[in-house]
C-alpha cells in the first residue's frame, strides 16, 4: 500500500492538475483554483483516516477537539476560572483521544472509507459546507466538493496500483480492496452510510450549474 508521502505527493501532483485545467478553461479564479488544489490533496489524504497509524486521523481529532473547545467556551464564560479549565481541558481529552479511541475501533482498515460512497460522503460534507457555512455559490461549492471527490479517487487507484508487484507481476492479496464502490463485507455499514449519503444529497444546493460547465468543459477537451 502506498504510504502517506507518496499519497500526499501524488494528491499534490493531481490537486495541481485540477487547479491548472480548472482555472485555464475559465470555471475557477485564483482563489477558487488554490482551494481546489487544497482540497484535491486533502481528499487524497481522507481515506487512511481509518489507519490507527495515520497522521490524518490524529489531526481530524485535533481539530475536532479544538472546535469543541471553542464551541463549548461560549458556554462557560462566567463560570469560575478553574472549572473553565477543567471542563475545557475534559473536552479536549475526551475528543481528541476517546472519540478516536472509538472511531478507530469501529473502522477497519481498507473497509467502508476506501470506498466511492466514502469518497461521495466527504465531498457531499464539502458541497453543503461551502454552500451553508462559507456562503458560496452553488456552482462553486460543487467544484470544490468534485476536488474533495478528486483526490479521494486518486487515493484509492494509488492503492491499487500499489498492490500490483510491478516487479514479478504479481497481485497483492490486498488487490481490490481500496477502490470499489461501497464495502462489499460490510454491508449493513454500507447501507447506513448509504443512507447519510441520500440524507446530505438532498439538502444539497442543486447541481445544475455545476452539471451545465462539466459539459461544456467535456466539450473542450474533446474539440
Ligand atoms: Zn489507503
Amino acid at each position: 500500500m502506498a504510504n502517506f508521502n507518496t499519497h500526499l505527493s501524488v494528491a499534490a501532483l493531481g490537486g495541481g492538475l485540477v487547479a491548472l485545467s480548472g482555472h485555464a478553461l475559465g470555471v475557477m479564479d485564483l482563489d477558487a483554483a488554490f482551494t481546489a488544489w487544497l482540497l484535491t490533496t486533502l481528499g487524497g489524504l481522507l481515506p487512511d483516516i481509518d489507519s490507527k497509524s495515520s497522521k490524518v486521523v490524529t489531526w481530524l481529532f485535533t481539530a475536532l477537539a479544538l472546535i469543541t473547545v471553542l464551541l463549548l467556551f461560549e458556554a462557560v464564560r462566567t463560570w469560575p476560572l478553574w472549572q473553565q479549565a477543567m471542563i475545557l481541558s475534559a473536552a479536549f481529552v475526551s475528543v481528541a483521544y476517546g472519540a478516536k479511541q472509538v472511531f478507530s475501533r469501529f473502522t477497519a482498515h481498507r473497509g467502508i472509507f476506501h470506498s466511492l460512497l466514502a469518497g461521495a460522503l466527504f465531498a457531499l460534507l464539502q458541497v453543503l459546507g461551502a454552500y451553508y457555512i462559507l456562503a458560496l455559490e452553488a456552482v462553486a461549492a460543487w467544484w470544490q466538493g468534485a476536488a474533495v471527490f478528486i483526490g479521494f479517487t486518486i487515493h484509492l487507484l494509488l492503492d491499487e496500483i500499489y498492490s500490483v508487484d510491478l516487479t514479478n507481476i504479481r497481485i497483492k492479496r490486498s488487490f481490490g480492496t481500496a477502490l470499489k464502490l461501497w464495502d462489499y463485507r460490510r454491508p449493513l455499514n454500507s447501507i447506513f452510510l448509504l443512507l447519510i449519503v441520500a440524507a446530505l444529497a438532498w439538502h444539497a444546493p442543486s447541481p445544475q450549474g455545476f452539471w451545465g460547465q462539466l459539459q461544456s468543459v467535456w466539450q473542450l477537451v474533446q474539440s
